[in-house]
């Protein structure tokens, strides 16, 4: 108790998987200093808010995740606004871009990733945004109002959420996505589909197959988007086209890194003093058995959790199943479980409904299941995939398969 007294775990980073650690560290009867660095100035937040209630409504306030008094309260030392330069590990010290030092016990990165930068012609003009922190999501609210045609460049997540945010107040929206579908990476070719319908029937432009090659301004003013030699007028582009795992200063520090900081099933990174978590990570995914950075709320909890384990002794196979939700204009998508690209999958949807269910599976085994505007199932596949009895290919392709009904079988 003496030595835990003395400990300090210093936390790089104020999101999600930061703030879900203080709490976790004192929920396991860690006692001793806790201190956590983040490079915004503020509490850590909900981020999901970002892309859709907080930029419709003027006057909404970033949803803090725990109010100050919780940090006051369980003795959480909070270094707001401090960007960290390196980590000196043969001193277990880290160094802060302002001088200062501050030494570390066990050493956890929870540094998150940020926004890639679309390197073209003009994509420094004003008016192109960003959406990765709450500043960018203020930044963007600003100019929202006074912009009519808005240009998104990048269908994925962060694309199409804000997107359907600004057909929702009106505005002419046009998408641009690289890809031959939209959320390529992460869903089916049918929920894809689904989408592209849903927004286009919104009123958005959708172009797939895009190459953009320039932003179009006018005395450094953002005037358009040019793409495949014609160019859509715009007086506000948006540009989500993924993210780079923030994995800088663990690389300069010697700590494994390949797609994020490499840790094993615990948390711990090649040095045993240092620990990372959320984004930033790449682990072994125990359903697949691959390497795998996962970029959700859900692992970055989660990880965090087992972190807080592992720092208080009690060690224990970081084995979550992985979920993931997107909500575009009144769509509700939900993902759970690894597709791993899987091609073998069955799509359950009633004629004329928006519920739909895709199940992905490698040979006869459940590997995920991909959901829109239904919960319900969504919810059936966490309990199923977590506890592993699992229906097969066969059951599933079954035209009166009913997912319920099979659930309450094995309950
Ligand atoms: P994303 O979901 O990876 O989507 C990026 C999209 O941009 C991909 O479809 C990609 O196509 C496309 N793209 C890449 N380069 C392009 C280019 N030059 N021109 C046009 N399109 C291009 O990343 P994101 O939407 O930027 O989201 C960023 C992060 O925020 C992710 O970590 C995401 O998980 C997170 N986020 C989460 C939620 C949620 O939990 N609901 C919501 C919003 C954001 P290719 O795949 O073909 O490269």
């Amino acid at each position: 108790m003496e030595a835990e007294m003395d400990d300090h775990y210093v936390i790089i980073g104020g999101g999600h998987g930061g703030a879900q650690l203080c709490a976790s560290l004192r929920q396991n009867g860690y006692l001793g200093r806790i201190s956590m660095v983040s490079n915004e100035n503020c509490l850590p937040y909900h981020r999901p808010p970002l892309s859709k209630a907080f930029l419709k409504h003027p006057d909404t306030e970033k949803q803090i995740i725990k109010p100050q008094a919780f940090y006051e309260d369980n003795n959480i030392e909070l270094l707001l606004g401090h960007e960290v330069s390196a980590i000196e590990r043969n001193s277990n010290n880290i160094a802060l871009k302002n001088g200062m030092q501050l030494a570390y016990t066990k050493l956890i990165l929870a540094t998150g990733a940020r926004a890639r930068i679309l390197d073209i012609p003009g994509s420094d003009a004003n008016g192109v945004h960003y959406l990765k922190i709450a500043n960018d999501a203020v930044r963007l609210r600003k100019e929202l109002k006074k912009a009519n045609n808005i240009s998104v460049i990048g269908g994925g997540f962060i694309g199409l959420e804000a997107a359907a945010t600004f057909a929702g107040l009106g505005k002419n929206v046009t998408v641009f996505e690289a890809g031959p579908r939209l959320l390529g990476r992460a869903v089916s070719p049918e929920i894809s589909e689904y989408f592209l319908n849903q927004h286009r029937a919104g009123g958005m432009t959708i172009h797939l197959n895009a190459a953009v090659e320039e932003i179009a301004q006018l005395d450094g003013l953002v005037k358009g988007v040019k793409c495949d030699g014609s160019v859509t007028n715009a007086d506000l582009v948006l540009i989500g086209i993924g993210v780079i795992a923030n994995c800088e200063i663990a690389e300069t520090a010697g700590l494994q890194c390949e797609n994020g900081i490499e840790v094993d099933p615990h948390m711990q990174t090649s040095d045993p003093s240092i620990l990372a978590i959320g984004d930033c990570v790449s682990f072994e995914h125990w359903q697949t058995g691959t390497h795998v950075r996962l970029e959700s709320i859900q692992n970055a909890n989660d990880q965090a959790r087992n972190a807080a384990l592992t720092l208080t002794g009690n060690l224990q196979p970081y084995s979550e199943v992985p979920w993931f939700w997107s909500d575009q204009g009144d769509d509700k998508l939900q993902i759970v479980g690894m597709s791993n690209n899987s091609e073998r999958r069955i799509v359950k949807q009633q004629p004329g409904s928006n519920k739909i269910s895709v199940f992905h599976f490698d040979r006869m085994s459940l590997l995920a299941i991909d959901t829109v505007n239904n919960q319900a199932e969504h919810m059936i596949g966490r309990r199923i995939l977590a506890g592993h009895i699992l229906p097969d290919f066969s059951d599933v392709s079954a035209d009166d398969f009913d997912f319920r009904a099979f659930f309450k079988s094995i309950s």
